[in-house]
């Protein structure tokens, strides 16, 4: 055990710290050949704990056990499942200090933050509990006098869930809530910078009741070994995927000779729009929301910020100085609003793109100088005069890096905003109505906010177009992506 103190003397309950695997109906805590990895409080350096590194053949005993899990379940009502999630969905709430301490220090967030994305995990749960009962299907009218024509949805069976760092707590909840509310079981694996946050809910599901086997998470150092048994294990129905678009490309090759059903929530490129008619206050507070939440590092994050000639030195004099007063350190410091990176590579990514940026032609406003915080710390950052040719403008920063563009019409900014091979999200601000719905409709993306920098809601489907995605999470479409459809055509009706 190795649970350092900084985490243990915090938490209420010392419990929701595991240091095992959970495969099917057991706790793991040791592997046969002993393998094992660390697990970083990345604003501190310091190794938080240390979990048993799992293999493809845990990964296959875990499918195993869902499989058999999976077909009770689905045969009990939707008003059953619900009330299980509802238990899991209140201890999830009544542990939201501890669960969001965890968060911190493992992912780095300021606790507030860490604080709203346990919130807004818990709010999936929530929702899908309510939906679990309405998982109608449709009688329609036979194409014969005698024929009466069913249509049933049904759970795809046994869920394979691969989940990225930036939401240790929230990505999960999009993906386990659904699946089992419909009657899925489910094996994840957590990423191995954060899978703390994950474990935690897995003890807590466990309290609530879930039936053994229903929900494993498997510890593994990389994601590699588990996408291949994930990808070639018939009884695995569907692989949910959050995370890069390379990885997204690699599962899609290795599902392709099972045509293994796929939800993927990819990488994006968010361009975030301030039309000359906007209101620059509005979009200042905007882009601070759309830009700094977890230090850049989510996949909505606006990527590439697009101002209007008239307004640029506006936006540009007023977002600066918001950025310039960002207050950066460890998360658990009350007032921080900007946490380490999660590693040294992000880092990397980060100045590679000012270095580049600056290389072009771009000057940097706010930010210049290295953090002396620690490794992982990168201070926010503004660069002005960016271009098109720039690295920040075609690559995800995932990082607290805000690049502003300038360009004159609508028509331009769309076609800059929509020259990407990513689809996510798009931001824009303006008043013109119909300016709202031109920019609306061309935006090649899955979501827009128009006015506002924040669309993550468990009520609306998440998800993207292009090459960030398949499939939506989140909103009553949600289920979808975890059920099948079957026609049942009856015959020898009265006629
Ligand atoms: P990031 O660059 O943000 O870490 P990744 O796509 O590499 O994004 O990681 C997201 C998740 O995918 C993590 O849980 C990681 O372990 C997993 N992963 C990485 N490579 C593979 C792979 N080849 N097959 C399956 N999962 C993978």
């Amino acid at each position: 055990m190795v649970v350092h103190e900084t985490l243990l003397s915090r938490l209420k309950d010392k419990t929701l710290v595991v240091e095992a695997a959970k495969v099917g109906g057991k706790w793991v805590r040791d592997v046969s050949d002993g393998a094992r990895f660390d697990v970083f409080n990345p604003a501190t350096g310091v190794v938080l704990a240390s979990l048993p590194a799992l293999s493809a053949t845990d990964a296959r005993c875990a499918v195993a056990d869902a499989k058999h899990a999976q077909k009770a379940w689905a045969k009990r009502t939707g008003r059953d499942r619900s009330a299980v999630l509802k238990c899991w969905h209140q201890l999830w709430i009544e542990n939201l200090d501890d669960l969001a301490l965890i968060l911190t220090c493992e992912q780095g967030k300021p606790l507030a933050e860490a604080r709203g994305e346990v919130l807004y995990g818990a709010s999936y749960l929530e929702w899908f509990a309510e939906e679990a009962k309405r998982i109608y299907g449709d009688i329609i009218p036979g194409h014969a006098e005698n024929l009466r024509i069913l249509v049933m949805k049904q759970p795809v069976g046994v869920v394979g869930a691969i989940t990225p760092w930036n939401f240790p707590n929230a990505m999960i909840a999009r993906k386990v809530a659904p699946a089992l509310a419909v009657g899925c079981a489910m094996v994840a694996k957590p990423a191995a910078e954060t899978p703390l946050s994950m474990l935690a809910l897995a003890v807590l599901a466990d309290r609530a009741g879930l039936p053994d086997g229903l929900f494993s998470v498997i510890t593994a150092r990389s994601g590699a070994d588990f996408g291949k048994e994930m990808t070639s294990n018939p009884d695995v129905a569907k692989i949910t995927f959050t995370g890069s678009t390379e990885v997204g490309r690699i599962l899609m090759r290795q599902g392709a000779d099972q045509i293994k059903k796929l939800g993927l929530e990819l990488g994006g490129n968010a361009p975030f729009i301030v039309f000359d008619d906007a209101d620059i206050d509005a979009a200042v507070d905007g882009a601070m929301a759309a830009k700094y939440r977890n230090a850049g590092q989510t996949c909505v994050c606006a990527n590439r910020i697009y101002v209007q000639s008239v307004v640029y030195e506006t936006f540009v004099e007023k977002f600066s100085a918001r950025v310039a007063s960002l207050r950066v350190g460890n998360g658990l410091e009350s007032g921080v609003e900007i946490g380490p990176l999660i590693n040294a590579g992000s880092v990397a990514k980060v100045r590679e793109h000012i270095a580049d940026a600056i290389d072009r032609g771009g000057k940097v406003i706010v930010g210049s100088e290295p953090s002396e915080l620690g490794p992982l710390f990168v201070n926010p950052t503004v660069i002005r005069d960016a271009t098109s040719d720039m690295k920040l403008s075609r690559e995800e920063t995932f990082g607290p890096l805000a690049p502003i563009f300038r360009f004159e019409t609508v028509d331009e900014v769309i076609a800059l905003a929509n020259d990407t091979e990513f689809g996510l999200s798009g931001y824009f601000y303006a008043r013109d109505m119909a300016r709202i719905f031109k920019v609306a409709e061309a935006l090649e993306v899955g979501m827009v906010g128009v006015n506002t920098g924040l669309i993550s809601t468990e009520v609306a489907p998440f998800g993207g177009v292009k090459q960030s995605g398949l499939g939506r999470e989140g909103s009553r479409y949600g289920a979808d992506d975890y059920l099948e459809i079957k026609y049942v055509c009856l015959g020898g009706q009265a006629a």
